[in-house]
């Protein structure tokens, strides 16, 4: 019976950071530092909490289609001249734009290394992925992307990137919207932590998107609620290609309630910067600049499975970077975590 089952899936599949539990029990440590996921160990607002509670009252209705409670509230919070769409975190959103856009067979174009679901989700639908290498700084090959988007129907590009941290400029992603008519999916998971604003890019080109996700910042990512700004054009088609009711109500209600409370957000961006200069000051080893709430870690000579299964013996759970195709075997990332999460990681790095 396995041979029914399509290539694509024969393989690894996306890597999941191991688990806390697992962890803990292993090495016998009763609290450990979880710095593998990207997430904000800051608990979901009050406000969040709340309005998914008077929500689940209700959940014996199927959610609004067209979330236009969610949309509402995230034209309060951007702005009013922007559309929206959404679905059950960005990954659905992913999902969404490759039905609605990609035929099987034709190209998607990526940067290596980088969040590794956008190459898995377009093989998945049948793309052929084509994969333009970041250079050594990793920095993208505007050349080598712009030349590939021309023959693709879809590109990908995360910035701040997801693992190496580093940001493309709202100038450059305007030199590649100026030169390619293909459609562009900007990932934005990781802006809130950056200075940078590439909303007013929305105003100017009808060939973007730009998904954004309430796992980070807002810190509900266990909810999974993702959405993107899209030009007017594309939200009929969006609706059509997305599964029907695939973000459900609770989750969309807590978003409506996190989008409010701004001092939350606020304390998060205060956090992460403050521990990202420490990090990049105090740890022993290159530590690449930064825009997003993690350090990707050179630990060369060591490897990233080597010193990931040290701290982990340490109690501190980090990414070993082998699993992004393209980075080698000597990263690792670090998620800020609580101040107590990153002493301790602090600690335990240092006696390597
Ligand atoms: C975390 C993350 C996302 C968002 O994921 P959700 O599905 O919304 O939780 C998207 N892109 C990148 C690069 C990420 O790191």
């Amino acid at each position: 019976m396995r041979q029914s089952v399509r290539a694509c899936f024969r393989g690894r599949g996306y890597a999941y950071a191991e688990r806390a539990e697992d962890v803990a029990e292993r090495y016998g440590i009763p609290r450990i530092a979880r710095l593998a996921s990207n997430e904000n160990p800051r608990p979901p607002s009050p406000l969040a909490v709340q309005a998914a509670m008077d929500a689940l009252r209700e959940a014996n209705r199927y959610p609004d289609e067209r979330m236009s409670a969610l949309t509402a509230a995230l034209r309060r919070y951007h702005g009013e001249g922007f559309r929206f769409v959404t679905g059950a975190g960005m990954d659905g959103v992913i999902e969404t734009v490759l039905r609605a856009v990609v035929e099987p067979g034709e190209e998607v174009v990526i940067t290596t290394p980088t969040f590794s679901f956008y190459g898995l989700a377009a093989t998945a639908h049948g793309a052929r992925v084509r994969e333009i290498r970041r250079n050594p700084d990793f920095s993208v090959d505007l050349e080598g992307f712009i030349a590939a988007s021309r023959n693709a129907r879809l590109a990908f590009l995360c910035t701040p990137n997801n693992p190496t941290g580093n940001s493309t400029t709202p100038d450059l992603i305007r030199a590649i919207l100026d030169e390619t008519e293909t459609l562009l999916f900007l990932d934005n998971a990781y802006v809130d932590f950056s200075d940078l604003d590439y909303r007013p890019l929305m105003q100017e080109y009808d060939h973007l998107i730009i998904g954004r996700t309430m796992s980070k910042v807002f810190s509900l990512a266990g909810l999974r609620v993702g959405y993107a700004f899209v030009p007017p054009w594309f939200e009929e088609y969006y609706l059509r290609a997305a599964t029907p009711f695939a973000l459900n109500s609770v989750s969309a209600a807590a978003a409506i309630g996190a989008l409010s409370d701004v001092g939350h957000v606020a304390a998060t961006r205060d956090h992460v910067r403050l521990w990202r200069e420490r990090f990049s000051r105090e740890i022993p080893y290159p530590v690449s600049p930064s825009d997003a709430n993690f350090v990707l870690v050179d630990v060369a000579p060591r490897t990233a499975d080597e010193m990931m299964r040290i701290l982990a013996s340490r109690g501190v759970l980090v990414r070993s970077c082998t699993s992004f195709p393209g980075l080698g075997d000597h990263y690792i990332r670090v998620s800020i975590g609580e101040d107590w999460e990153n002493e301790c990681f602090l600690q335990a790095i240092r006696g390597t």
